[in-house]
């Protein structure tokens, strides 16, 4: 009687394990895809971010002489030096 027991006991037990593995794995599918969207996201947010910055930096304005467009860091027109 006593080995049926431990025989018994042995099964539950590597089922249990058995069982807590398969969750474990679940979990960290799971977990996994949701890094993987986080990182997604915030890629996303990052080059959005770069977009705007890029924009406000790379600006263009248009000269109020000769109506070019230059670039916003400049200070004067380089096509007829008016100051802007
Ligand atoms: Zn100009």
């Amino acid at each position: 009687m006593s080995d049926q027991i431990i025989i018994s006991l042995l099964i539950g037990g590597f089922i249990i394990n058995l069982t807590t593995m398969i969750l474990v794995i679940i979990l960290l599918k799971k977990i996994k895809g949701k890094i993987i969207e986080n990182v997604e996201n915030g890629v996303a947010q990052i080059a959005g971010t770069n977009e705007t910055k890029d924009s406000a930096v790379l600006g263009v304005v248009f000269c109020r002489n000769c109506g070019q467009q230059y670039d916003s860091l400049k200070t004067v027109c380089p096509h007829c030096k008016t100051p802007r």
